[in-house]
């Protein structure tokens, strides 16, 4: 792994006695890489992740991973809210769904596999809250997006993907996103659109009809294993 390292003065303390157990993924949302960094960089943003990754792999340093990066703002995940202070974020370059978003080349996900496997190694983070930025925000992000190989990385041992025709959990919806982790208190649709972007990504319409029932169960029961 190329390792830069590119500090930000835009972090702070954690808050006392705050284990590090999330680690949440982005996308940039800019034109480049770039000015992506220059703007995680820039004081007057107060904006940052711990790590961003490049299109070709290069891994930048931006903020110690035991200080509190600014990458989530208001966010809710199992119950916990401003997930900043209990995570790690990395942020991944691509322009995103405003500016064109495009597929994450292999070199850049091998990256990103690297990071987080190095990220779990350190920290006690469970493969169920390695998440989406749109996860914990679903009501305004949708980052980082429904081309980001989630399969692949748990394939290799970062997250939780289950294989079609595991066993599942039953309930109804909303129960079952409760279990796994999002807020329940936002339209369903909504909610929807941010599990499929994650676990369903063949199709994102926020409809929950039988098949998207189906990896509802399938991730609520491998969560609660
Ligand atoms: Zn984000």
């Amino acid at each position: 792994m190329r390792l830069i390292d590119a500090p930000s003065p835009n972090h702070d303390a954690r808050p006392e006695g705050t284990a590090i157990d999330t680690l949440v993924l982005h996308y940039t949302g800019m034109r480049s890489g770039a000015e992506a960094i220059a703007r995680l960089r820039d004081p007057q943003a107060r904006v940052s992740s711990h790590y961003v990754v490049e299109e070709d792999g290069a891994v930048f340093r931006l903020v110690p991973e035991q200080s509190r990066a600014w990458h989530a703002g208001l966010s809710h995940w199992r119950g916990q809210t401003g997930l900043n202070g209990r995570s790690i974020g990395i942020e991944i370059v691509n322009p995103g769904h405003e500016w064109g978003y495009r597929p994450f080349p292999a070199l850049q996900m091998a990256a990103v596999c690297d990071l987080c496997l190095a990220i779990l190694g350190r920290h006690p983070i469970a493969p169920r809250d390695v998440v989406a930025h749109s996860d914990i925000a679903p009501d305004r992000k949708a980052d980082p997006g429904e081309f980001f190989d989630w399969e692949g990385l748990a394939a290799n041992g970062v997250g939780l993907f289950p294989a079609a025709g595991a066993p599942r959990a039953s309930g109804d919806a909303l129960g079952l996103l409760g279990a796994i982790g999002y807020r329940t208190d936002l339209p369903l649709p909504v909610l929807i659109t941010a599990f499929q972007r994650h676990r369903q990504p063949a199709r994102v319409d926020g409809v929950a009809d039988a098949q998207t029932l189906e990896r509802l169960g399938a991730v609520a029961f491998a969560v609660a294993g």
